[in-house]
C-alpha cells in the first residue's frame, strides 16, 4: 500500500496513477513479484491505482458515488444507519478471526486489569501466521497442526477485515456526499428511557453515564429542517441542539418521535389491550351481567344430605346427616343459565320450590339484560320447560 491518498471522483483507471507514483522498473519489479492484487477485492490485476485497487473496484466507487447524490436525505441516512449497524457486526467478526489468528499461532491471553491480552502483538501473530499457512510442513513437523489452524485463521480474518473496509468505504462516501450537500439536518433520538432528540450525537448533554448514550436516527427526519424537528419531537426536542425548541412535557408538548423499541412496545400494548376489551365485550355479550362476571344464583336445600363433623368427633371424623344446606350455582353465560332453568323445572325432582329464589334470580337477570319484563322472560321460559319435559 503505498499511499492512501484518495482518487478524485471521476477517475475510473487505476493506471496512471500507479506509474506517477513508481518508476517504469517499479511496476517491473511489482510484476515479476507477482504482488498485483487489488486490497479492495483480492483479485489478481494487470495495473493498480496508487492506493492499491484495480480499475474495476474505482469504476464500482465511482458508480456508487454517483448514486449516492441521486438519493433523498431519509434514503442515505437510511442506509447509513444499515451499514453502521452492519459494521458493529463486522468489527465482531474482525476481533473473533484476529483471536483465531492469535490461537493459531499458540498465543494466549492473559488477564490483566483492563482485561483480556495477548502474548503477541496483533502485527507479530498475524504474520507468524501468514508464514505458517504458507508452509510446507511434514505431519510429523511439531508446527503442523498450528500451521493446519494458520490456514483456516488468515483466509477467515484476511474476509472479516475486507468486509469491514468495505463498510468502512461506504461509510466514507456517504460522509462524503453529505459534506459535499454541505450537510442536512439530522434528528437523533436517545434511546434511554425519555431521551431527548439532538441534532448530533456529540451534544454536550449526552454520553454523561457510564456507559455512551444510545442513539437512533430519526431517518424520516432527516433533511426536514429544525422547525419540523421541533414540532414533532415535542417535549424530546434537546433545548442546547435546537435553541428554537420549547419547554414543556409529555402532555403540553406530545412528541411524534419515537423509538423503535418503543413504536413496538406500544403496538404490543394496543394489540393486548384490543384482545382484552374483545374478550370482556364476548363475555358480556354471552353472559348475564353488566360486567361480564359469572351469574351467581343462590338458594338453602332443604333436608339435604351431607357430611358433618362429628360434635366432640376425632378430627376429620364425619358423619352422614340431613339438614338444611346452602347451595349455589354459577353461570357464565345466557345459554347455560336457561338450560339450568329449564332442566331444573322440567326435572327439578323436588328440588324445583328450593331453587326458587335462583330461578326468579336467572329469570330476573334475562330481562334486564334484554330489556324485557321478567314475566315475559318467565313465559318463554316456561313454554320451553314444557316442551322439555314432552321430549324427556
Ligand atoms: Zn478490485
Ligand atoms: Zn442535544
Amino acid at each position: 500500500m503505498s499511499t492512501q491518498s484518495r482518487v478524485p471522483a471521476g477517475v475510473t483507471t487505476g493506471g496512471q496513477f500507479s506509474t506517477s507514483a513508481r518508476g517504469e522498473a517499479d511496476v517491473h519489479l511489482e510484476a515479476a513479484d507477482d504482488d498485483r492484487v487489488c486490497v479492495r477485492c483480492g483479485e489478481e490485476a494487470g495495473y493498480l491505482s496508487s492506493d492499491d485497487r484495480c480499475d474495476g473496484c474505482l469504476e464500482q466507487v465511482d458508480a456508487e458515488r454517483t448514486r449516492l447524490t441521486t438519493l433523498t436525505p431519509p434514503e442515505a441516512d437510511t442506509e447509513l444507519v444499515q451499514i453502521l449497524n452492519s459494521a458493529v457486526s463486522a468489527r465482531r467478526e474482525v476481533d473473533y478471526a484476529l483471536g483465531e489468528v492469535h490461537r493459531a499461532v499458540g498465543d494466549r491471553q492473559t488477564w490483566e486489569r483492563k482485561g483480556p491480552v495477548w502474548g503477541l502483538s496483533h502485527a507479530d501473530a498475524e504474520a507468524k501466521a501468514r508464514e505458517l499457512a504458507d508452509s510446507d510442513l511434514d505431519p510429523d513437523d511439531e508446527n503442523y497442526y498450528r500451521a493446519a489452524a494458520a490456514r483456516k485463521a488468515v483466509p477467515r480474518y484476511d474476509a472479516a477485515t475486507l468486509a469491514l473496509a468495505l463498510l468502512d468505504e461506504q461509510n466514507a462516501l456517504h460522509e462524503a456526499e453529505f459534506a459535499r450537500r454541505g450537510g442536512w439536518t439530522r434528528a437523533f433520538l436517545a434511546t434511554s428511557t425519555g431521551g431527548h432528540v439532538h441534532a448530533s450525537m456529540g451534544c454536550s448533554t449526552c454520553n454523561r453515564g457510564e456507559s455512551p448514550t444510545e442513539f437512533q436516527l430519526m431517518t424520516d427526519y432527516s433533511g426536514t429542517g429544525e422547525d419540523t424537528i421541533v414540532a414533532d419531537a415535542g417535549y424530546r426536542a434537546c433545548t442546547v441542539c435546537f435553541p428554537s425548541a420549547p419547554v414543556g412535557d409529555a402532555t403540553s408538548l406530545p412528541t411524534k418521535m419515537l423509538s423503535t423499541d418503543e413504536v413496538a412496545k406500544a403496538a404490543a400494548r394496543t394489540e393486548r389491550e384490543a384482545k382484552k376489551a374483545k374478550a370482556a365485550e364476548d363475555r358480556i355479550a354471552k353472559g348475564l351481567t353488566a360486567d361480564g362476571s359469572p351469574l351467581r344464583v343462590e338458594w338453602t336445600e332443604t333436608n339435604a344430605p351431607g357430611w358433618d363433623p362429628v360434635p366432640g368427633g376425632r378430627p376429620g371424623e364425619r358423619t352422614h346427616t340431613y339438614r338444611d344446606r346452602p347451595a349455589h350455582e354459577e353461570f357464565k353465560t345466557e345459554r347455560a343459565a336457561t338450560q339450568w332453568y329449564v332442566e331444573t323445572l322440567a326435572w327439578g325432582y323436588g328440588r324445583a320450590e328450593d331453587k326458587a329464589p335462583a330461578l326468579e334470580a336467572v329469570a330476573q337477570a334475562i330481562a334486564v339484560k334484554r330489556g324485557v319484563d321478567v314475566e315475559t322472560v318467565k313465559a318463554e321460559l316456561a313454554k320451553k320447560v314444557e316442551a322439555k319435559k314432552k321430549r324427556g
